[in-house]
């Protein structure tokens, strides 16, 4: 049987430590999904085909293997490209390119394409239910798991998401494989300018749009720690 949390939210409210810490806690599995569209991103990039052509991105999804991890201490996120034509395939640790600028840039228009949510969709409904999920993403209350247990919609005033995306890309908490030079901090204004381009594309697509589920829990984390909120949402599970 399987109980799920799903976590949606706009960027830099700390979902991702949130989630994953909770997932921890709870001795839960966990699951990015925000990761995988990332990882489709950085195959599009890496055969050379344009991020923003629908059809091109559709054509080399069957060229494409993700190997998603659950487990909330092992983020290790590899990628499998089968080489058209001859059928040879090559395995990549993509941990530390998804969260790189390009990467970011590319998984916008790849995450509102129709073609690779639904390709992702079987994979992401199935992960969040083979056992105790903690899920985290856009959509997952509303689209991959409307069953959920409970449903969290996580916020921060948009100052202060900017400000944590800020600090994280300066620390280089925000890599797990901290390759040199693979992420080049932005000024202030500038990450602010990222965010709002992302939540207005993410909240505005046809598929799947960011949005709340009736059902939700908001929390408000802009003037939360990260343990304040994983305390929190420890409560509302066991309520
Ligand atoms: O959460 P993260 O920033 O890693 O997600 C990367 C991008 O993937 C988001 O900006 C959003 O466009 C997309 N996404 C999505 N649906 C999800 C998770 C992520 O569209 N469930």
């Amino acid at each position: 049987s399987s109980f799920v949390i799903a976590i949606d939210g706009p960027s830099g409210t700390g979902k991702s430590t949130v989630a994953r810490t909770l997932a921890t806690r709870l001795g839960a599995g966990y699951l990015d999904t925000g990761a995988m569209y990332r990882i489709v991103a950085v195959a599009m990039l890496r055969a050379d085909v344009d991020p923003d052509d629908r059809v091109a991105v559709a054509d080399h999804l069957p060229f494409v293997q993700l190997d998603t991890p659950t487990d909330p201490q092992q983020q290790r996120h590899l990628l499998t490209t089968v080489l058209p034509g001859n059928g040879s395939s090559g395995t990549v640790d993509v941990t530390g390119e998804i969260r790189e600028r390009a990467a970011t840039t590319a998984v916008t228009p790849v995450s509102a394409n129709p073609a690779v949510r639904h390709w992702l969709l079987d994979r992401q409904q199935q992960l969040a239910h083979s056992g105790r999920m903690v899920v985290e993403g856009r959509d997952i209350g509303t689209v991959i798991a409307p069953d959920a247990q409970l449903k969290i919609y996580l916020t921060a005033d948009a100052a202060e998401r900017a400000r944590r995306r800020h600090a994280e890309q300066t620390s280089g908490d925000a890599t797990d494989s901290a390759l040199p030079g693979s992420i080049q901090p932005d000024g202030l204004a500038a990450v602010q300018a990222d965010l709002d381009r992302r939540d207005r594309v993410d909240s505005s697509r046809d598929t799947s749009p960011l949005r709340a589920a009736a059902d939700a829990v908001h929390v408000d984390t802009s003037t939360m720690t990260i343990q304040e909120v994983v305390e929190h949402l420890l409560e509302l599970a066991a309520a």
